[in-house]
């Protein structure tokens, strides 16, 4: 079953909407962090850049210092071409970035050259003098400023086709005020670089030296290929000349995580992105419960509706907690109006309503927690009463605690008035089975009634005559009195008046009884009410009716006309039984006298107590297979007067009694019928007592 609430399709529309938001949020503000982490670590690694391009600089810058001050060291004292040489050349070894160091006079002519030992001379492709102009524009600045001067960079042509930029350095040399020459040295840009910063330089940073507009005269270390690259600029300023140093670093890989921090951050984020998503999980199954949830709810409900059964549930106290649709349509009562209520209840009749609050009470302080179902009156709400089976159970909540009680209930007035209806029919059908019992009796109560009444009416003739002879004169001697005779016959006409009555009485006796109650009645009792009237038809047959009465038999509990009714029947049918064996003749070897026996014995105790075992046995035919299958059919029989309804309503009435009710073959030939009732509650009359046989 869909849950189809279009509210509850919205809000499940909105909470993913919002789950969405939320997701784009975490993930962009995850992103800006990313980023900003980024940021950060590159402004850190371009500011140190910028610190190590200034570094760079001054290393340079003090380098060159350092060289200008051991150069002026060589010309102090004025030494001459021959002792200068050695020291210059001492000079050239250990500072490598010098490729040449001249001596010149006032008129820049070359006193003295020292080349550095490490390579070929560096002139030695271009010449010297081919350059000459360069280093004159820079002494003309060292003179007019009094100090050192640089010349801008040019190129030097190498042998094999290789190259190298070069700068000069101009010093004048002053003697006691007045100039005296100038000290020249050639620096390589490259050797600059590598031999006055090169050996404090970071593996992945690449060193240069560019011009101001950014051509490149000398590079130093060659950063690894990377994504990211990162550019510090430093100017150098040598008087005369100006030089951008130019560092170079690459981000290595990962790119992405450049420092810690940043790891730390994507780390982070990727954890929140994690219990994100498996807070989405849990949120799916959540609702995924939730839905089931819903469904088995609303299942719940829908059986609760359509369920014909009440239900009603009830606390500790005996409050009502719940009741279904079919509790308030059954006892016409508003749900509300029940909940919360306590005893008495709105529906119990007033006049039962102290009983019922006293089996409450029992109920509530009780322990046992047994599962009872109980029968009990309810009342609408427009006061009519119904009948109500209740099944009462413990309510035990999810902690296995006990918390109150749980009913079902049943409407069964319906039912008790089909049982009231099928009662009556029953009752009706019964009446109707005597009645045509009696039918068929009524030619045997003519011929029994006949007897009586020719002998009243000869008795009343008799007397008649005994009258009219007595009024014609006197009685002669030796012969009775009149009055003697009359009063003889007077007598017989009472008694065969009296008989007559008998029959009539046991017949009415047995149509109009209709009382429907189960008293104790002796088996004799029995047996003594059916007599005259199976005495009649046996004599009519000529049969014999042999009785065998236990006399341990104790009184059975019973409905005495029913159970008559029962066994007159039992016994008719054993002699039509016997009567159509005797039309188609008797066995070889048995005699033709029929007996028809009824016989009354205890029979073995059952769990209600001891029973009474009933049975009637004939001699007759016996019930074949055929008959067999039907025999307990309504409407079945083999008669042509018999209706059928004999055997089953004999089966029914004794069931009604708790009893078995079944038949057997009897031996030689014939057929036992047998049932079983009750025995009255401790009335077992005199045990072991001997047999009785009683025939009638
Ligand atoms: P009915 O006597 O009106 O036929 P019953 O219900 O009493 O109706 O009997 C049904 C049938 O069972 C009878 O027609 C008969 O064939 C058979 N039956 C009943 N009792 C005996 C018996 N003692 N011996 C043989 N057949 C019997």
């Amino acid at each position: 079953m869909a849950l189809k609430h279009p509210g509850l399709a919205l809000w499940a529309n909105r909470r993913f909407s919002l789950w969405l938001l939320l997701l784009a949020l975490v993930v962009a503000l995850l992103g800006l962090l990313v980023w900003l982490a980024g940021r950060y670590e590159s402004s850190l690694v371009q500011s140190r850049l910028d610190d190590n391009a200034a570094e760079a600089a001054v290393d340079i810058l003090s380098g060159l210092n350092r060289n200008l001050q051991a150069v002026q060291a060589l010309h102090v004292g004025e030494p001459g071409a021959q002792a200068w040489e050695p020291l210059a050349r001492q000079l050239l070894q250990v500072r490598r970035e010098m490729l040449r160091l001249e001596w010149r006079d006032e008129a820049l002519g070359v006193s003295g050259v020292v080349e550095t030992p490490f390579q070929k001379p560096v002139f030695g492709q271009l010449g010297r003098p081919s350059l000459q102009a360069d280093v004159g524009l820079a002494c003309a600045a060292a003179r007019r400023v009094s100090g050192p001067a640089y010349s801008v960079s040019y190129f030097l042509p190498q042998s094999g086709g290789l190259g190298m930029e070069v700068i000069d350095m101009c010093f004048p040399l002053t003697n006691a005020g007045r100039l005296s020459g100038y000290a020249v040295a050639t620096y390589s840009l490259q050797s600059l670089l590598s031999e006055l910063v090169g050996k404090s330089l970071a593996k992945n940073v690449g060193l240069s030296l560019t011009e101001a507009d950014g051509t490149r005269l000398a590079l130093h270390g060659a950063p690894a290929r990377a994504s990211r690259t990162f550019v510090a600029r430093q100017l150098l300023d040598l008087p005369g000349s100006t030089m951008v140093v130019r560092m170079e670093s690459r981000l290595g890989t990962p790119a992405l995580f450049p420092n810690v921090l940043t790891a730390l951050v994507s780390a982070l984020s990727l954890a929140l992105l994690a219990v994100l998503f498996l807070l989405g999980r849990d949120m799916r199954r959540r609702l995924q419960v939730e839905h089931d949830l819903g469904e088995a709810l609303a299942f719940r409900k829908a059986m609760e509706n359509s369920l014909l059964t009440g239900l009603r549930a009830r606390d500790l106290q005996g409050r009502i907690t719940y009741v279904n649709p079919a509790f308030c349509k059954m006892v016409g009562v508003e749900a509300r109006e029940l909940l919360n209520q306590s005893m008495p209840s709105t529906y119990w009749p007033p006049e039962l309503a102290g009983v019922y609050q006293q089996r409450q009470e029992m109920r509530l302080a009780g322990s046992h927690l047994a599962r009872e179902s109980h029968e009990s009156v309810f009342m609408r709400r427009d006061g009519t009463r119904f009948a109500v089976l209740i099944m009462e159970a413990p309510l035990i909540n999810a902690v296995g605690k006990h918390t109150g009680w749980m009913s079902a209930i049943l409407d069964v007035s319906e039912q008790r008035r089909n049982e009231e209806l099928s009662r009556a029919s029953q009752d009706r059908l019964q009446a109707s089975a005597r009645l045509a019992m009696v039918g068929e009796m009524a030619s045997l109560l003519s011929h029994e009634l006949n007897q009586p009444l020719a002998a009243i009416s000869s008795y009343a003739t008799g007397s008649l005559n005994l009258l009219q002879q007595g009024l014609a004169g006197e009685p002669g001697p030796g012969e009775p009195a009149l009055s003697d005779d009359l009063r003889l016959a007077m007598r017989c006409i009472a008694e065969q008046a009296e008989r007559a009555g008998k029959v009539i009485k046991s017949v009415h006796d047995f149509v109009r009884r209709s009382d429907r109650v189960r008293e104790s009645v002796k088996p004799q009792a029995l047996l003594d009410a059916i007599m005259p009237l199976v005495a009649l038809q046996a004599r009519k047959l000529d049969m014999r009716i042999a009785l065998e009465l236990d006399a341990a038999c104790p009184p059975v509990l019973c409905d005495r006309t029913m159970v008559e009714q029962v066994l007159l029947n039992l016994a008719r049918n054993g002699m039509q039984a016997m009567q159509g064996s005797l039309e188609t003749g008797p066995p070889p070897g048995l005699a033709l006298e029929r007996v028809l026996t009824l016989r009354v014995r205890p029979a073995a105790a059952g769990a209600q107590g001891p029973w009474v075992e009933f049975a009637v046995s004939d001699q007759g035919e016996g019930i074949s297979d055929d008959v067999a299958r039907q025999l307990f059919t309504p409407f079945f029989t083999t008669k042509k007067e018999g209706m059928g309804l004999g055997l089953s309503l004999c089966r029914t009435v004794i069931e009604q009694h708790g009893g078995f009710f079944g038949y057997d073959n009897a031996w030689p030939q014939g057929t036992i019928f047998s049932f079983t009732l009750p025995a009255a509650a401790s009335s077992t009359s005199g045990a072991a007592a001997p047999r009785v046989l009683q025939e009638s």
